[in-house]
């Protein structure tokens, strides 16, 4: 066992099992030993590869969605985008390019913000964002940011990682799945727990069914909810999830691109799990905002225009046609990350829907335009 499981091990001896989330916490935010805290775990030398890294038109069309918001809103003054969970800090430099040539002056006095707790991290996305043509300041947490400007909030794979509390049915009732020490070595125990505190879908489970609560992705979407309804603007998350709950786990370890055991060699591997959209729309709607969403990824940036982008990019750079025609493939294709991704976008109350959602969500027909109307 690794020095920080075996800090575990000791901790749990000594007052007894921890959380899921608990476990998810010291793993990935230890100030020593953390996969994020102490390493940079994204790109190709890293445990995974995402969506911003894949092609640098995912960002484009992320600031073609905040212009056009922003326009739909009446151009407020003074815009500030804020990213959380940045990585290496690409989507923010390939937005802010898209922003700036697609609005002009409309944001020549904007701001950015970075929300990141992983100082490595904080250093690359200095690096990357050095020649920034706007200022960018960072924040340890969402809740640290105080502002009176129109927010434009932007987040891919952020909410994956908030640590989530695991329960399954049994025939004795629910148990949370614990972290315990046995042997030397992390193990799994229940502990009984009452199904009245679990969502209501928990009611519809049979015996082996899993049901996820992430209470920290639901606080921080209440909070954003509750910011944009006071000052404006919008935000726009990717992930990898599902909108109903399957009644399985999905809580995975990543290490080097390959999945790996969750217990046995905690800090070293990346560990993340499905976000449930549903519950995250919900905690955004108690914030005041109105959800929109989720659709797939991929459908999501073909309804932006990616290929009409990726077509302009490879006029322009003849060399490299293969690798933006293969970039843009992953994003949108359903069998690489067009369709497990996910996008939800939200918006103050009484506005029109943001660019690529209907009203009702991916699933609504797109009201005012039938095949008959066309026809005219
Ligand atoms: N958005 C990037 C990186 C995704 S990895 C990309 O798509 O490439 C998750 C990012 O969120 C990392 O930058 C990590 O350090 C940051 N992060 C994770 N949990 C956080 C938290 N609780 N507060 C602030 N940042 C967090």
């Amino acid at each position: 066992m690794n020095a920080l499981g075996q800090r575990l091990i000791d901790l749990i001896r000594a007052q007894g099992p921890m959380s899921i989330a608990d476990f998810m916490a010291a793993s990935l935010y230890d100030p020593t030993d953390g996969a994020y805290a102490s390493r940079n775990p994204i790109g190709a030398g890293g445990d995974y590869v995402t969506s911003p890294e894949v092609s640098q038109t995912f960002g484009e069309m992320c600031g073609l969605w905040v212009v056009q918001t922003w326009h739909n809103q009446g151009r407020p003054k003074r815009p500030l985008l804020v990213e959380l969970g940045p990585g290496l800090g690409t989507l923010s430099r390939d937005l802010i390019r898209t922003v700036r040539a697609a609005a002009r002056k409309g944001f020549a006095d904007a701001e950015l913000v970075l929300v990141e707790n992983s100082p490595v991290l904080k250093e690359r996305q200095q690096a990357m964002l050095k020649d920034s043509p706007i200022p960018v300041h960072w924040v340890e947490r969402f809740t640290d940011l105080e502002t009176d400007r129109p927010v434009y909030i932007y987040a891919n794979e952020f909410f994956d990682c908030l640590p989530i509390h695991q329960y399954i049915k049994t025939p004795q009732g629910w148990g949370e799945k614990m972290v315990t020490a046995k042997d030397d070595a992390l193990t799994l125990a229940l502990k009984a727990t009452p199904e009245a505190l679990l969502p209501p879908v928990a009611a519809g489970a049979e015996d082996g069914g899993v049901v996820e609560t992430c209470p920290a992705a639901a606080a921080i979407a209440e909070d954003i909810g509750r910011m944009i309804a006071r000052v404006g603007g919008a935000a726009l998350i990717f992930d990898y999830g599902y909108q109903t709950c399957e009644f399985r786990e999905t809580l995975q370890a990543v290490q080097r691109h390959k999945y790996a055991d969750v217990l046995s060699a905690p800090g070293s591997c990346d560990l993340s799990a499905h976000v449930d959209f549903h519950a995250l729309a919900e905690a955004f709607r108690a914030g005041g905002v109105v959800p929109f969403g989720p659709m797939e990824q991929g459908d999501f940036l073909a309804e932006l225009g990616i290929e009409v982008r990726a077509h302009k990019l490879s006029l322009a750079n003849p060399g490299q046609v293969k690798s933006i025609v293969e970039g843009v493939r992953r994003l949108i294709d359903p069998q690489a990350m067009g369709s497990l991704f996910k996008v939800l976008a939200v918006i103050p109350q009484g506005q029109i829907p943001p660019p690529g959602f209907t009203p009702g969500g991916a699933e609504g027909a797109l009201t005012g335009f039938t095949d008959d109307e066309d026809d005219v």
